[in-house]
């Protein structure tokens, strides 16, 4: 038994080895598209790189497909339309993972912000500011802990809207460097609107350069050195509109108040070998601020994650795992490093 167990594992092994065996016909594939709100690139190196390229635009493709929230045929959208149902396993996936980590990040992620930020206008381009009441009003139906699993099967509460916005690109990616992996590509580098996946290092065996973008102005505060791991950021600079008496709203609400955040941070960065994991956490460190974002960074065990924060004081506050792949450029903001 143990014998045939053993020839068994040697056959696996030899056809692992084949299978990702170098060759002399590595290929150099680079495709952009559009998906999920963004432009997505992907650049990948290696055997059948041109096919494993085509794989990923199909499946992201997919993807947006079961999980826009504002095309009529996908799941969410069905979702929302009839408050109950059941969902392909992709999304029942994600969706029992972004209320974890609402879960675990006190609330500061909640996919059920919808109707809020329908309400200050970013989901239709027109945007507006809701008054005390009309907000008040709204966050009734705005609470993660109200949606209900059972399987594949999702229940909402009356009312209520599920929006995977804010960890939609970053599964995406994982699924991306997933595909290119199985298909032997040890070199690549994804980046889904900002949200950077590398697979391996560059060619040369160093890793991807990453900027890391200035909030305030057009450059980069410095730059991150990955392989085989996820950076993603949240900030407001992207996505934001300025109201009659100049205030800028910008598009992560406080799921707490219903307002756009509003807190020392300019912008927060996430790294981790998942994808969804720094979305996720990328958008909930924003809402939460630096000191509670701290508090999670230290109690955090299971799988671990390293951020990058700039504040409104000039500070970039690094995790010791950060500082190790991060270069300050830019020489007017000051370095702190935080332990655990
Ligand atoms: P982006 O998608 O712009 O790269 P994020 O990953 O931070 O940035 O996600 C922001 C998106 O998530 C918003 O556009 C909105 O759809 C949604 N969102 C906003 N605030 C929250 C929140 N507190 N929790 C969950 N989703 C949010
Ligand atoms: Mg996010």
């Amino acid at each position: 038994m143990k014998k045939r167990f053993l020839a068994l594992a040697a056959v696996c092994m030899i056809t692992m080895m084949t299978a990702c065996s170098p060759s002399a016909r590595v290929e150099q594939a680079e495709r952009s598209f559009y998906a999920m709100d963004t432009i997505m690139s992907v650049s990948a190196c290696g055997e059948n790189a041109e096919q494993a390229v085509g794989q990923v635009t199909r499946r992201i493709t997919e993807l947006e497909s079961l999980w826009s929230v504002t095309d009529e045929k996908s799941e969410i959208y069905a979702l929302n339309r009839s408050g109950s149902g059941e969902v392909s396993s992709d999304t029942a996936e994600l969706v029992s993972f972004a209320l974890d980590i609402s879960d675990r990040s006190g609330g500061a992620l909640d996919p059920t912000i919808y109707p809020v930020l329908t309400a200050w206008g970013f989901t239709t381009g027109t945007n507006r500011v809701p008054s005390a009441d009309e907000l008040s009003e709204l966050l009734k139906v705005v609470d993660y802990r109200a949606v209900e699993t059972d399987g594949r099967t999702i229940y909402l509460k009356e009312g209520m809207m599920l929006d995977l916005g804010a960890v939609a690109k970053g599964a995406a990616s994982d699924e991306a460097a997933r595909i290119l992996r199985k298909n032997c590509i040890g070199s690549a580098l994804i980046n889904l609107g900002g949200n950077i996946m590398t697979v391996g290092g560059k060619e040369d065996g160093s890793g991807w350069r990453i900027g890391v973008k200035d909030p305030l102005g057009e450059g980069n505060v410095g730059v991150l050195t990955l392989k085989d791991l996820a950076a993603v950021t949240s900030g407001c600079y992207e996505r934001y509109f300025t109201a009659e008496d100049g205030t800028v709203y910008g598009h992560i609400i406080d799921p707490e108040s219903g307002y756009p955040v509003d807190n020392e941070l300019l912008s927060s960065t996430i790294i981790s070998p998942s994808g969804r994991l720094c979305d996720a956490l990328s958008t909930a460190v924003f809402v939460m601020g630096a000191e509670r974002a701290e508090k999670l960074w230290r109690s955090w065990s299971a799988e671990s994650f390293d951020m990058l924060l700039i504040t409104k004081s000039g500070e970039v506050i690094v995790t010791e795992g950060a500082e190790e792949r991060f270069e300050l450029t830019d020489k007017e903001l000051t370095l702190r490093v935080i332990e655990k």
